[in-house]
């Protein structure tokens, strides 16, 4: 038997099946089982059995000339890598990123009753090598696609850092049609994949009237819906479960069923052709956000300061709070031109440094309230200001720019 052949192994009367990959021990079998996790097992005492010899990829495969139908509308598919466009290698054993947009598109034919489809490769990366100068590329590429014709937008993405890509895309466009990123948790060559069914949520939320940047992803562990989230609103909550993605602070926009296609929104939304295309593609990339963590070093700060950060966004416990002993390292910041925005490592809810001695004694020090935005939302926002607006930092980081803030924040979410 082979690397990449999917066997069953019967061990202590125990059966597990799974794909084999390579081993680093003698005598040892290593297979990946359809949950994603790779056991070892010792071969001498296993009995051993083929299921299937491998296949090249079992669902991906080269592109194919795709059908382009009559009234369907052009959508454009911007691929930056990730997950969804990634199987794993059997010579290493990882998941690696090595399929482009169209080949996505191949590999899933109900893609095709949606939209007709143009692709581009924009990066083939995993997400954690994301960074700001790569967002500016993207807004700058679905600002073309826009300017071209496309009446909807699909961005393929890793899921890790899928929320601050929507957050700066967020901020840098203003749009007339759906831009929407979409991910998979599991690599399309796993039975428990999540790629073709997000893919197809994806492309029905990009035919919508939902004019926003959206995140598309597995609505539950099951294959019923995917929700939409909106792009400012969005957290990766889980590490591996299909349903990662929630909204926080907000409900999603709306789901899509998987099955009739259908939208149902749960939130107002821009709709399709409300704003004229706007790309403001600017952002400031030396800014930091800061976890404070229990008798932590107030040196931290400074540090930033010396290094001549042009922003900090603090992640404070509970309201938005740091020890007293950072105070100091708030008003130095804010003194020489640096803003400091606070926001909670709560995830959910407000910051309200009224409450409290040290929230109060922050405030006097300069810092500024980040409301119910997400610590990673605040901080690509300020990137973003201080690139285009930067006599406004004060007042817009505490205004909603793109669905960012909301003034009261329903006790459901
Ligand atoms: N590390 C991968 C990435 O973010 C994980 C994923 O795509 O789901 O690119």
């Amino acid at each position: 038997m082979d690397l990449g052949d999917r066997i069953s192994v019967e061990r202590d009367g125990t059966c597990y099946e799974g794909v084999i990959m390579p081993s680093r021990r003698e005598g040892y079998v290593v297979i990946k089982l359809n949950n994603g996790y790779n056991i070892g097992l010792d071969a001498a005492k296993s009995r051993m059995q083929l299921v299937q010899k491998r296949q090249e990829s079992l669902t991906m495969h080269k592109d194919r000339p795709l059908q382009k139908k009559e009234g369907l509308p052009q959508v454009s598919i911007l691929s930056t890598g990730g997950t969804i466009a990634s199987k794993v290698d059997y010579r290493t054993g990882a998941v690696t990123s090595q399929f482009s947009a169209s080949e996505i598109i191949s590999a899933i034919p109900e893609l095709e009753e949606i939209a007709n489809y143009r692709s581009r490769v924009i990066y083939q990366i995993l997400s954690e090598n994301m960074r700001a100068e790569y967002w500016i590329k993207l807004a700058n590429s679905v600002a073309e696609e826009i300017n071209e014709g496309a009446k909807g937008i699909i961005i393929t993405h890793g899921t890790d850092t899928m929320m601050y890509t929507a957050a700066a895309l967020s901020f840098m466009l203003k749009t007339p049609v759906p831009v929407v990123i979409v991910g998979s948790q599991r690599s399309s060559d796993r039975p428990s994949s999540d790629a073709s069914m997000n893919a197809v949520c994806a492309a029905t939320a990009a035919i919508s009237d939902i004019a926003e940047v959206s995140i598309v992803m597995h609505g539950t562990t099951s294959d019923g819906y995917c929700s939409i989230h909106r792009g400012t609103r969005v957290r990766k909550m889980h590490t591996s479960r299909r349903d990662a993605f929630q909204s926080m602070n907000q409900q999603p926009l709306g789901k899509v069923d998987y099955l009739t296609r259908k939208i149902e929104t749960f939130q107002a939304y821009r709709h399709r052709g409300e704003v004229d295309l706007e790309v403001t593609a600017n952002l400031e990339p030396k800014c930091a956000l800061v976890k404070y963590t229990p008798g932590s070093s107030p040196e931290i700060l400074n540090y930033y300061i010396d290094k001549s950060y042009r922003g900090i966004v603090l992640e404070g416990t509970g309201l938005g709070h740091v020890a007293s002993d950072w105070i100091a390292g708030i008003k130095r910041a804010t003194e020489e031109g640096i803003p400091v925005v606070v926001t909670s490592q709560c995830l959910r809810g407000r910051i309200c440094d009224l409450v409290y001695d040290t929230g109060r004694d922050m405030l006097a020090a300069g810092a500024i309230q980040g409301e119910d935005m997400l610590p990673e939302v605040a901080l690509v926002k300020l990137m973003w200001l201080l690139a285009n607006r930067p006599d406004e930092v004060r007042s817009l980081m505490r205004k909603p720019l793109s669905g960012e803030i909301s003034y009261s924040t329903p006790i459901t979410v």
